[in-house]
């Protein structure tokens, strides 16, 4: 037995020993936060463990189909803190550090109960007792096939398949990421055996857009600056295109891929302004030897070598522009 495996067994005992789980992700969370909660979920409920799902934010609207999807939760201090104060065990998916849990990060800090991470992003945080992270791996998704595939006593379900398909789909931007190794595609076929249907989920997740966000998407591909020589190229939006659509900035989650769709351009950002929260988002994007996970520790954020993010606070837009450039500007003289 190798030691993953060990890992694996060590993580599934202590859930199955568990008798309250809580499951969360990461703000703005994304196929592989909420297809990775939900396959882990199903599992559990399978296992008769008492599990909810809770998050920041809420589920967007290109995952709702996913099975079981009403059932993760928004979090709500009233409804939720009693559950979250007697649960014994937290499974964190798909994140770093707490603080990516955004609303939910005080409360969870003071838990006692017992903290598992299962992640694949860089510089992992000390924060939990048990890590499970593998940085190489193409999604959270992956690694919760991983640890179910560890129970020879169980069966991956057409609804546990569901949600990893999403997950991996998702992170490996549907099968063409560095990540997108033989492996994947060896879980992929397993699971389309298990009853993903990956027509249908492509459908659901990519072409139900209301007419609205292609709109967006025209805007900020209309104004979309080069920088450094034709190295970088960055899309902004504002609150004001934000309004004239009717949208809202996790309308833009598969914006900032066009940028890289640009001949010469290595460095690809969407940065847009999240007006209700006062902040501004930046996506950065890369690639191959080119990495943008420092860029974004350097502004505070974090996340992959050639994907990563992080949002910043700035009086207007065009002043978190600049200090963006100025950031560039540090890594390009
Ligand atoms: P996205 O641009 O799709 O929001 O995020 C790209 C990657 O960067 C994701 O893996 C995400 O987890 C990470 N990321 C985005 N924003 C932040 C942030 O504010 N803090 C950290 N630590 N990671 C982020
Ligand atoms: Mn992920």
């Amino acid at each position: 037995m190798n030691n993953s495996n060990i890992l694996h067994n060590d993580i599934l005992k202590i859930l199955k020993k568990s008798s309250k789980v809580l499951l969360t992700t990461h703000t703005n969370p994304d196929g592989d936060a909420i297809g990775s909660a939900l396959a882990l979920y199903h599992y559990l409920i399978l296992n008769n463990i008492p599990t909810q799902i809770v998050i920041s934010d809420d589920v967007p609207r290109n995952l709702q189909f996913l099975p079981d999807s009403k059932l993760v939760e928004s979090y709500n201090p009233n409804r939720h803190n009693s559950y979250i104060k007697s649960t014994d065990t937290i499974v964190f998916l798909d994140l770093n550090e707490i603080s990516r849990t955004r609303l939910l990060a005080p409360i969870l800090e003071q838990s006692n109960a017992f903290k598992i991470v299962i992640d694949h992003h860089t510089n992992p945080k000390d924060f939990a007792n048990l890590l499970y992270s593998d940085t190489e791996c193409s999604s959270t998704g992956e690694l919760i096939y991983r640890l179910i595939s560890a129970d020879d006593d169980f069966k991956i379900t057409q609804n546990i398949a569901e949600c990893i398909y999403v997950a991996i789909m998702t992170d490996t931007g549907s099968f063409r990421f560095p990540r997108t190794t033989s492996e994947v595609h060896r879980i992929i076929a397993n699971l389309i055996d298990a009853g993903a249907d990956p027509y249908k989920i492509y459908d659901f997740v990519h072409n139900q857009n209301p007419l609205k966000i292609i709109r967006l998407l025209g805007i900020a591909l209309s104004k979309m600056q080069i920088h450094f020589n034709g190295k970088v190229c960055i899309m902004t939006i504002s609150k004001e295109d934000f309004a004239s659509t009717g949208t809202n900035y996790r309308d833009t989650e598969f914006f900032v891929e066009r940028t890289l769709s640009i001949e010469g351009v290595e460095i690809g950002i969407l940065l847009t302004e999240v007006f209700e929260r006062g902040e501004f988002k930046i996506s950065l994007r890369s690639k191959g030897e080119i990495y943008v996970n420092s860029l974004a520790n350097a502004m505070g954020g974090g996340g992959h070598l050639n994907a990563a993010g992080a949002t910043i606070k700035s009086t207007s837009l065009d002043s978190a522009l600049q200090s963006l450039i100025n950031q560039l500007k540090i890594k390009y003289n």
